[in-house]
């Protein structure tokens, strides 16, 4: 086997880059910008991004893999373990970690949670503190904020941005770039992201089911894609499951005549659409499934468990 570090790669940079922070400090929205599609489910409710993603920005001078965790939380449930999880093997494959925040705010226990983790997990990592949401921030406070961040860990380095518009993002690339090794191309160009398209649909229909229902099924929605296939040339048919957890709760996402399941079918349709290029057939159906949050049984069945 060559050792990668005797080839040339005449300056050229590669690498996974790990966005690690605690729900809705804007690692997808930062994400689907680098990558130019919307492959991660950017939601203002947290816990959207359930699994490990890869997208992958390609320029002339370096190749960046980054990797959206899902970020920890502490619920009890049988689901978090498998959250956490992932989260923590994003960290150990990361040559470049992120940690991403709110900069209007002090860190909280979630943070500082997180850090421990990142401790555990990465410690060895180059890291970078991004200082998101800039634009929420009041500048007279922003400073101890910051201060009280680089704390958590041994960071060196930290970086203002604002994720939903330009601010910062071309400066974060450049420190990117910086900071990653030398190393091949390991994607072909073009190639936007490696995590199957099928999951990403999923991804993106319980973001609809979460944005048109509000807290009324709160994290009560789990997504299974049972049909995904081309049906003739730029038509692909997708059929999906959502499970509930209650009756009562089938019932509103159906809604009223069918108006609510509608609304979060069209709403998928047309993010899915977007984010694959192809005119797509959405076909959804409502199944109570109770407790499916604490069956490992069911987890397993659909991949949400490593055991
Ligand atoms: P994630 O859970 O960390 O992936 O967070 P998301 O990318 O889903 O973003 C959560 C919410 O914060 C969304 O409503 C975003 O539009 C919003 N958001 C992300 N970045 C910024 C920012 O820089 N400024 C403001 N004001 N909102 C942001
Ligand atoms: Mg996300």
């Amino acid at each position: 086997m060559t050792d990668l570090n005797e080839l040339d790669f005449e300056g050229y940079k590669s690498g996974y880059v790990a966005l690690v922070g605690k729900p809705n400090v804007g690692k997808s929205t930062l994400l689907n910008h680098y990558v130019g599609q919307k492959i991660a489910a950017v939601s203002y409710k947290p816990q959207t991004t359930r699994r490990r993603q890869l997208g992958i920005l390609t320029t002339d001078e370096a190749q960046i893999i980054f990797i959206d965790t899902p970020g920890l939380h502490t619920g009890g449930y049988k689901l978090s373990d498998f959250i956490n999880e992932e989260a923590r093997y994003a960290l150990m494959d990361a040559d470049l970690l992120l940690f991403i925040v709110d900069s209007s705010q002090f860190p909280d226990a979630e943070d500082r949670q997180l850090a421990e983790e990142i401790i555990q997990s990465a410690d060895h990592t180059p890291k970078l503190l991004v200082m998101n949401k800039v634009d929420l921030a009041d500048p007279n406070t922003i400073d101890q904020h910051q201060a009280a961040y680089l704390d958590l860990l041994e960071f060196t380095d930290a970086i203002r941005i604002t994720a939903l518009t330009a601010g910062g993002r071309d400066a974060l690339l450049a420190r990117i770039i910086e900071l990653l090794p030398e190393g091949p191309k390991y994607y072909p160009d073009g190639q936007i992201t490696a995590t199957y398209e099928r999951e990403i649909a999923e991804d993106l229909i319980r973001a609809a089911a979460l944005h048109h229902l509000h807290d009324e099924v709160p994290y009560g929605v789990f997504v299974q894609v049972n049909d995904y296939r081309l049906r003739e040339e730029n038509l692909r048919y997708i059929h999906a499951t959502l499970f509930v957890e209650r009756e009562s709760q089938k019932g509103i996402v159906i809604g009223k005549r069918g108006s609510m399941i509608k609304d979060i079918s069209t709403m998928a349709r047309q993010e899915i659409e977007a984010m694959s290029g192809e005119k797509v057939f959405l076909e959804l159906q409502v199944k109570v499934e109770k407790n499916w949050r604490n069956n490992p049984e069911l987890l397993r069945r659909y991949g949400l468990s490593h055991d």
